[in-house]
């Protein structure tokens, strides 16, 4: 899913968070200083830091953050609280029609989504050429985004299959976050953590190719086998009718 090129984060919401932890009033290399996590899926320097300079920009001119001189900046709006609704109007504000669900899920996942391995917060990333969706700001532990619309089952629709057996063949995949949400609530009702570790080659299928007259005829996905697998979840029921107070 995420490996199709095009459907991340776009950049200026990458940078929204990114700038997150900063104070109410930052410079442009305190931005610098916290964007480790972006360099290391854009081995470019120089492209990332233009990058997040357009994307400020582009946060001005939307009244997120306005410029005050001399290299600062002031954040104009209050970070969004924890929540399982899905803000689509917020992709809505960036993406095609057929990224909203995805980029709305990944920014969904930035505020709310911790990472499992160390407990700081996931930064979503833009489109690269890497398996990775969202580093987490601690450590840069990698991170796999999978949205699925209702409940995820026992398997998961992957990348395409060469890149994908290439990259288990030279070590571990990333940590997968699989997202079950709600579309016509638009809520998220469940989160799970797939360690990246017991995604092992021999859990990976290849699809048959898309025929001929396909959009992307002779492209050849993967499917992931969880079977058995583990699954930690970050956000889920917590009802418990042992404890529950009945009016
Ligand atoms: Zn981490």
């Amino acid at each position: 899913m995420s490996s199709e090129s095009g459907r991340n984060v776009p950049w200026a919401v990458a940078v929204s968070f990114l700038i997150r932890p900063l104070p109410d009033v930052f410079s442009l290399p305190e931005v610098y200083a916290v964007a480790d996590p972006l360099r290391k899926a854009f081995p470019n320097n120089q492209h990332v830091e233009a990058k997040i300079r357009q994307s400020l920009q582009l946060l001005r001119d939307r009244g997120d953050i306005a410029f005050e001189g001399r290299g600062r900046y002031r954040k104009l709006r209050a970070a969004v609280g924890r929540s399982v609704r899905i803000d689509f109007s917020e992709a809505a504000r960036y993406a095609s029609r057929s990224q909203i669900a995805r980029v709305a899920i990944e920014a969904w996942v930035g505020t709310n989504v911790d990472c499992w391995r160390c407990r700081s917060s996931l930064l979503p990333v833009p489109t690269n050429t890497r398996l990775l969706d969202a580093v987490c700001q601690g450590a840069g532990h990698e991170v796999q985004v999978k949205a699925v619309s209702g409940i995820s089952g026992d398997t998961l629709s992957g990348a395409a299959f060469g890149p994908m057996a290439k990259r288990l063949a030279e070590g571990s995949l990333p940590d997968y976050l699989i997202v079950s949400y709600d579309r016509l609530r638009s809520i998220v009702v469940l989160a799970e953590y797939i360690d990246g570790t017991d995604l092992v080659l021999e859990r990976l299928k290849a699809r048959s190719a898309l025929r001929e007259g396909a959009r992307r005829a002779g492209w050849i996905g993967s499917v992931l086998d969880l079977g058995g697998l583990a699954r930690h979840a970050v956000v889920g029921p917590t009802f418990d009718p042992d404890v529950a107070s009945w009016p």
